[in-house]
């Protein structure tokens, strides 16, 4: 790959969703084009990109055509399967890397990697079987949630344990899967850092906002959040040490739980971020473009805020108050193009300009 890939150069994007989509906007913004990758049909991303290739993860003829049509390949979930990337990193460079990916695919991965960087994460241990979850009991103690290790996402895959006599049904929850046992972590509240790195290493944080969710999934993230001044250097030094660590390309999240005794890492997303919508209207550059510009060998842009910002995610039922929500001043809504209103489905957000 040439650095950094000219205008008019083609970025291939695994997954068509709303995160896939808002990446191609943004590569469109700066003269690049999209080519998405996506199994779904009428993928919301593929409203807006130049190309997009309707198959599966294990059609290897079909990531080969799309590996050789694109410069640089970028994604918007984690749990792409190794042997896709595979055969693609065989034509072209994939960004982030792979070991982002191998490290957040797996909790218990992740947990270990964040705890061997120095960051403070939640007490956990490994189970693998029922006789495990015991002793993964005594490790961590209840309160304590036990979560899948792969393919866990929006609070989906976990299970919570007040005392040891849960251990029966939360283990039953996990349906044979592998899993990690977390001690629960008594929060004042939750905030999260979107951080880029650029190739040539460079870091630059967006302030970091803070998240408020319902039912598990990601209600608001208001910026500013409610931080000290050291509590937001730290958060912002911990993602920096996570994006070197990794030797990173591109925008990651990183989720924390704030705590009297300091922040508490709870879990990072090699990708851009859901609590990181607010930069689109918040900053001259957003996350969107900062993981676009990184991804193609370009310098970051400035990510400072310019704004206060309360976003808000429109999920299923929510898209009935889009006729109101239009009419509202200082609202930005950023809606995904899906068809159906499904409960629980992330159908658009509205961005929320305090003045
Ligand atoms: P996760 O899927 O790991 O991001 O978890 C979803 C949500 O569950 C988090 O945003 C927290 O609100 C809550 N949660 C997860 N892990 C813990 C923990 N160890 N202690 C307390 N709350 C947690």
């Amino acid at each position: 790959m040439s650095n950094p890939l000219p205008v008019g150069a083609t970025i291939g994007i695994l997954g068509g969703g709303q995160l896939g989509r808002m990446l191609s906007v943004a590569a469109a913004r700066l003269g690049l084009r999209a080519h998405v990758f996506e199994p779904g049909a009428g993928a919301p991303a593929g409203h807006v990109s130049e190309v997009v290739t309707t198959a599966s993860y294990d059609d290897a003829q079909a990531l080969t055509a799309f590996a050789k049509s694109v410069s640089v390949v970028t994604y918007e979930f984690e749990n792409i399967p190794t042997a896709a990337l595979d055969v693609i990193e065989n034509i072209v460079p994939i960004r982030p890397g792979r070991e982002a990916l191998r490290i957040s695919q797996d909790r218990l991965t992740e947990k270990t990697f964040l705890q061997d960087l120095g960051l403070q994460v939640a007490p956990f241990a490994g189970v693998s079987d029922r006789a495990g979850l015991d002793v993964a009991l005594e490790q961590a103690g209840t309160p304590s949630i036990l979560k899948t290790r792969r393919f866990g996402y929006d609070g989906k895959g976990q299970s919570r344990l007040m005392s040891p006599s849960d251990a029966d049904t939360a283990f039953r929850e996990m349906g044979g899967e592998a899993a990690v046992l977390e001690g629960f972590v008594n929060f004042t509240h939750e905030v999260s850092v979107i951080a880029a790195r650029s190739e040539n290493g460079d870091v630059a944080c967006f302030d970091p906002g803070e998240n408020v969710h319902r039912d598990g999934i990601l209600h608001t993230t208001t910026v500013p959040a409610r931080l000290s001044a050291s509590q937001r250097t730290d958060a912002v030094l911990m993602a920096a040490k996570i994006l070197n660590a990794l030797d990173y390309v591109g925008v990651l999240g990183v989720e924390l739980f704030v705590t009297p005794g300091g922040l508490i890492v709870n879990e990072i997303a090699p990708r851009v971020h859901n609590s990181g919508h607010w930069t689109q209207n918040g900053c001259a550059v957003d996350q969107f473009e900062q993981h676009i510009r990184a991804v193609a060998g370009w310098p970051l842009g400035d990510g400072s805020r310019y704004a206060d910002v309360v976003m808000e995610n429109l999920i299923g039922d929510d898209m009935h108050r889009v006729p109101q929500i239009a009419r509202e001043k200082d609202a930005a809504l950023h809606l995904y193009g899906k068809a159906d209103i499904k409960p629980g489905r992330k159908m658009g957000h509205v961005n929320r300009i305090a003045r």
